[in-house]
């Protein structure tokens, strides 16, 4: 007998179910929208996943010596994740807990001076502390370096994208194999679980990262994309707990570390910053041994013996700005159709907001739910990067 096909409407159809889409649905739910959101494949992202989970506030794009414009937007970031991690406002991320309460910048003795003029700013004055401890990773005589503690908690992203997902149950329909997507008609054609799917809605919003520049052409618009690659590199083995940029003579940091505890007593390294900007067209072999010499180099006292090492290559989607990073988050508005690009997973509450704003705008207003809605089922969580990896 032929399965049904499933009929569905809403006010507001999400597709994408990274840190942009499910903070947006989250919010929305929050405010009695009639919100569901739809993705290709395993919720929880793309970049999402593969990201540090740094919730900037400013450092390292203040590292010029003067607060750019990206700095001064960003600063406001990590007290309104803290107030969410604090059960305050949608969505409520009291049991989340972090990776880490706040991160760390250190320089090399031969770098040190930069840090004087960015210290000239008032603002970062406030937002970091120089310490004469350093953490454990860095506690060794043999360190010979400044250290400062920043006001930029580590999240726990796959956690995360597990409570949003929890969160959310029931409006999440995923994975989706997206057949039309008509704007005029307001339709979406799929199917899902085998079963032809249909849903109606009244307004669109894309947060499908690298995906959106594909679904703004199907709607008939420019794409106004650009994907900016990394190759972030995975070290794991007998490693300490450390969350830290180290500056290097760029303006971007030479390496961002942030860890993860794994099963058996390992934890992860995760490294990104320059290292990840300048290996991208480099053999996994050889970004592996760009990243064993960065680490000889500023953490010689890390026995490196017992590591083993992955790559992961990865696009930064945003909005087309001349392949230069964009200074903020970007909502983009044709008609009915609202494009998402947070530009940093930090941006996502900043972005929902104005999200919410334009729905409201669009004249589409909260309703009680109908009894016997359709609740789809929690979707599988997606792999992280390091149970994806291929490891050496
Ligand atoms: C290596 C790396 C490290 C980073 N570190 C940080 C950091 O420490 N701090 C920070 O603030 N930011 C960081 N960022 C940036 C941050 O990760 C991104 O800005 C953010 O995660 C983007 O989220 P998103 O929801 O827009 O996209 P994504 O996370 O890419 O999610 C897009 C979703 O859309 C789905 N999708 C794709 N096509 C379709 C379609 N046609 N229909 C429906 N769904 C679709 C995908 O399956 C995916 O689930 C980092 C980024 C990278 C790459």
């Amino acid at each position: 007998m032929p399965i049904e096909p499933l009929a569905l409407r809403g006010d507001v159809l999400i597709l994408g179910g990274g840190i942009a889409g499910l903070w947006a649905l989250a919010v929305l739910r929050d405010q009695g929208f009639d919100a569901w959101l739809l993705d290709t494949a395993l919720p929880g992202g793309v970049q999402t996943l593969a990201s540090q989970g740094i919730i900037h506030g400013g450092a390292k794009y203040a590292l010029t010596g003067h607060l750019t414009r990206s700095a001064r937007e960003i600063a406001a970031m990590p007290a309104i994740w803290r107030a969410r991690l604090a059960g305050k406002g949608a969505p409520d991320l009291s049991s989340l807990g972090l990776l880490a309460d706040h991160q760390y910048l250190w320089s090399t003795r031969q770098f040190g001076s930069r840090l004087t003029g960015f210290f000239a700013d008032k603002i970062m004055q406030d937002r970091m502390h120089r310490i004469d401890r350093p953490p454990e990773a860095l506690d060794t005589p043999a360190f010979d370096g400044q250290v400062y503690r920043l006001d930029e908690p580590v999240l726990d992203v796959p956690r995360l994208q597990q409570l949003l997902l929890r969160q959310t149950v029931g409006r999440v329909i995923a994975p989706l194999r997206l057949d039309a997507l008509d704007n005029t008609a307001r339709q979406l054609h799929g199917e899902w679980r085998g079963r032809m799917l249909r849903f109606d809605f009244e307004q669109v919003v894309l947060a499908a990262g690298k995906g959106n520049g594909a679904l703004r052409e199907m709607l008939g618009m420019a794409a106004k994309m650009q994907l900016r690659p990394l190759k972030m590199v995975m070290a794991r083995g007998p490693l300490p707990a450390l969350h830290a940029h180290c500056l290097g003579v760029s303006a971007n940091p030479r390496l961002t570390i942030t860890s993860y505890p794994l099963a058996d007593s390992e934890t992860l390294w995760y490294l990104g910053g320059q290292l990840a900007e300048e290996g991208i067209c480099l053999s996994d072999a050889a970004q592996i041994e760009n990243a064993r010499e960065a680490l000889a180099e500023l953490l010689p006292w890390i026995d490196q013996k017992a590591l083993r090492w992955a790559c992961w290559p990865v696009d930064r989607a945003e909005v087309a700005n001349q392949g230069c990073r964009p200074d903020h988050p970007t909502l983009l508005h044709d008609g009915d159709v609202h494009t998402l690009w947070p530009t940093k997973l930090a941006f996502a509450p900043l972005l929902a907001d104005h999200l919410l704003d334009a729905i409201r705008d669009a004249g589409i207003r909260p309703r009680a739910e109908t009894a016997g809605d359709f609740n789809a089922p929690l979707p599988a969580r997606a792999a992280t990067p390091w149970e994806s990896a291929t490891w050496n």
